[in-house]
């Protein structure tokens, strides 16, 4: 053997990690953490606090380039954690309360994982880091003492004596007899929803995280009817009562509001005249809108005097909500080829403004016919001419849902008539604040223009 592999064997020994190796097969210690698609070493030291070097050294790893998606991580410096670390998105409804019982994980556990000092600032769509315990869900059953009430049972076992009263068929904590058997689940099941009331079944908010330009579902199921009402960022919800002590609410989200966190509140008076209040924090993110190259148009067309009353009478036409649902389904499409010239949200320039305006449809060139068809079922609430939208045909589908046709050549309805899911409305043409013939299509929802596309690709509520 010659002198310089005996050098090149020396030095690969010496390089030899120092510290002990776990054993094939061998379970890291607890906390780990499963490494996910897209994680770096960065955004997994980032998401627990702790330096990265630290998470290296504790798993005898030399770089952050030796992760791999599954790979056991220990994560060093979380004193009383054990178990799997998992993340999972905090749905509408859910608190640290709530999620401590769900979890079987103390609060403070919750709060130091996660960098939480305010428990509020938990808000719905919040990605939460929770150990998970190998142990499963278990049914315990304990009996009242003589003289101790639900409250005082509850608050011995940190359960939520509303809860403890419903998974034993009680309506109201007060009413449990002393000396009765409680038993309490500790399954996801059993806990998800009833941090609000137990009047409620299930609530739930999609899409999360918002993005500024979507259609937001509320839904809300009770036990017994219940007239709800809230809002949500500055706007009034509009509900609709469907079947099973349901009610739905659509929202859109104005394509240029700020991101951030924006409160949405709820009311519900039961027939009793109960009230059940809640309110939760929902994040709102932004969108990718690029911008248009500006566009030069008719000044005339930019004029406030003529825009401001043009904008306050289509305002005035989608605010009406009309409790029946027309639709059903996801939309077709407004044009039989359907070649899209220009996207929704896009920022856009005016005669050499800022780009402080969007597009608020989806525009369609013309491909292969001028034909116009509804997107959907519904009633032909306005049809006329208007210096920035040209001819245009509003279809009310219900529910607070409209569509507006901009830029016609000819409108083939009138206000008052019903109308099919492609049905020939209209020809395509120039009229209005145009560059060249397209159609301009909007989509309303509760007064704020959302994106067509998710309406032509998915089915509401
Ligand atoms: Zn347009």
């Amino acid at each position: 053997m010659s002198k310089r592999i005996l050098l090149v064997l020396l030095i690969l020994f010496l390089c030899l990690p120092t510290k002990p190796v776990l054993a094939q097969g061998e379970q890291p210690p607890k906390p780990v953490y499963v490494v996910q698609s897209g994680d770096t070493l960065t955004s997994i030291a980032l998401q627990f606090g702790v330096n990265p070097t630290d998470i290296l050294n504790a798993n005898n790893l030399p770089d952050g380039n030796q992760l791999y998606i599954g790979q056991n991580l220990f994560i060093p410096g979380l004193e009383g954690v054990s178990g799997i670390l998992d993340t999972m998105p905090v749905a509408f409804g859910e608190t640290l309360w709530s999620i401590s019982q769900k979890y079987k994980t103390p609060v403070e556990i919750l709060q130091k994982l996660n960098h939480i000092t305010v428990p509020s600032e938990l808000f719905a769509g919040y990605s939460l880091v929770i150990p998970l315990t190998e142990t499963e869900p278990q049914t315990q059953f304990s009996q009242l003492a003589l003289g101790q009430t639900n409250l005082e049972m509850s608050a011995a076992l940190g359960l939520n004596p509303w809860l403890l009263a419903l998974e034993n068929d009680q309506s109201s904590p007060a009413l449990t007899l002393p000396g009765s058997n409680l038993y309490h689940l500790f399954t996801p099941e059993a806990t998800q929803t009833t941090a609000i009331s137990p009047e409620i079944e299930s609530i739930s908010i999609s899409p999360l995280p918002v993005i500024q330009g979507n259609t937001v579902v509320l839904r809300i199921k009770t036990k017994s009817p219940v007239h709800f009402e809230g809002t949500f960022v500055d706007h009034k919800l509009a509900f609709i009562p469907m079947e099973n002590n349901e009610v739905a609410a659509l929202q859109g989200i104005y394509a240029m509001k700020d991101p951030g966190l924006y409160p949405l509140q709820i009311k519900g008076t039961l027939e009793n005249g109960a009230v059940i209040e809640f309110q939760q924090m929902i994040r709102i993110k932004t969108g990718v809108f690029p911008q248009d190259p500006p566009l030069i148009v008719p000044p005339e067309t930019m004029d406030p005097a003529i825009t401001q009353p043009e904008n306050e009478l289509v305002d005035n036409i989608v605010s009406t909500i009309t409790e029946t649902k027309y639709w059903d389904g996801t939309f077709v499409a407004p044009v039989d080829d359907p070649c899209i010239r220009s996207w929704y949200g896009d920022r856009r320039s005016y005669n050499g403004s800022d780009y402080i305006y969007f597009h608020t449809g989806l525009d369609y060139g013309v491909c292969k016919n001028l034909n116009i068809y509804a997107v959907a079922p519904g009633v032909v609430v306005y049809t006329g001419s208007l210096t920035v939208r040209g001819n245009m045909t509003v279809i009310d589908h219900g529910w607070g849902v409209y569509t507006a046709y901009l830029h016609q050549s000819e409108i083939k309805v009138s206000v008052g008539e019903n109308v099919e899911a492609g049905q020939l409305i209209g020809l395509i043409g120039g009229t209005g604040r145009v560059n060249g013939p397209h159609l301009h299509l909007d989509v309303w929802v509760n007064g704020i223009q959302v994106d067509p596309e998710d309406w032509l690709a998915r089915s509401y509520p």
